[in-house]
């Protein structure tokens, strides 16, 4: 479905993507594990050209993405993205937070946008709040909205981004169970994440990096149980 071929991106002098290249096929759940500034979070806006990488390819159902004549929103339609701080609307309801972005990107009309959100929001158990402010919910809440609002616009590719790195200990667990849900629901996921025990338990495959490359690379037994890279095993002797 998405395949990353030695992908590079610097920003000035500091190159944080080296040479990274991988593959994700429909339904797959890939976990993203590393130190920070490893550059996670650049690979993951490489992918739906949040950034521009100077190098690679990323190669979206067959087609090069980073190619100047493919439309970025229609990029960006397809591969949702959910970040660490929630990002919603503060003056939107929790309802237009999710409603909006279907009505602007794919035309949809107000009732069918609201619809959609319905169901997205039912989906991730926040249909009671609909009329309720983002400044009203906990982080928990307000990060299940931000996975409803990206699944409002029908993703193929969801990308998460340490969604549960800004919430309290006992918040966690809810967004998870979200994530959870929609893997056995067969949606194809890339998440970059510290929860170590929700990787191992929903990931198909799990990726090291370190310093801008992809070090290792395996099933979840594979890199948690048996790493074969010194730097894999030190990371994980560090945060296990
Ligand atoms: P991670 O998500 O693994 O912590 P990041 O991708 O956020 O890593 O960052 C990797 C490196 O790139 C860090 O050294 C960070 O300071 C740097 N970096 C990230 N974004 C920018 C930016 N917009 N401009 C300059 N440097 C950046
Ligand atoms: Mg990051």
């Amino acid at each position: 479905m998405l395949q990353v071929c030695h992908l590079a991106k610097s920003y000035g002098d500091l190159q944080v993507l080296k040479d990274v290249s991988m593959k994700i096929s429909e339904g797959e759940v890939v976990c993203i594990i590393g130190p920070s500034g490893s550059g996670k979070s650049t690979f993951l806006r490489c992918l739906n050209l949040l950034e521009v990488p100077q190098q690679g390819e990323i190669i979206y159902l067959g087609q090069n993405i980073m190619e100047p004549q493919v439309d970025i929103r229609l990029i960006r339609k397809e591969i949702g993205m959910v970040f660490q701080n929630f990002n919603l609307f503060p003056l939107y309801t929790v309802l237009n937070n999710v409603s909006i972005a279907p009505i602007k990107n794919k035309n949809f009309s107000a009732k069918a946008a609201k619809e959609i959100a319905m169901k997205v929001l039912t989906d991730v158990g926040m249909e009671n709040k609909i009329d309720a402010y983002p400044r009203q919910l906990s982080g928990g809440q307000q990060q299940r909205v931000a996975i409803a609002r990206a699944l409002a616009m029908e993703p193929k590719i969801m990308l998460f981004d340490e969604p549960t790195s800004a919430l309290d200990p006992e918040l966690v667990g809810d967004v998870l169970a979200v994530m959870r849900k929609l893997a056995q629901d067969g949606m194809t996921m890339i998440i970059v994440t510290h929860e170590m025990a929700f990787a191992k338990d929903v990931a198909d495959r799990v990726i090291f990096m370190d310093k801008g490359y992809i070090v290792e690379e395996g099933t979840a037994h594979e890199i948690f149980s048996n790493p074969q890279n010194e730097r894999t095993r030190e990371f994980l002797s560090r945060v296990l």
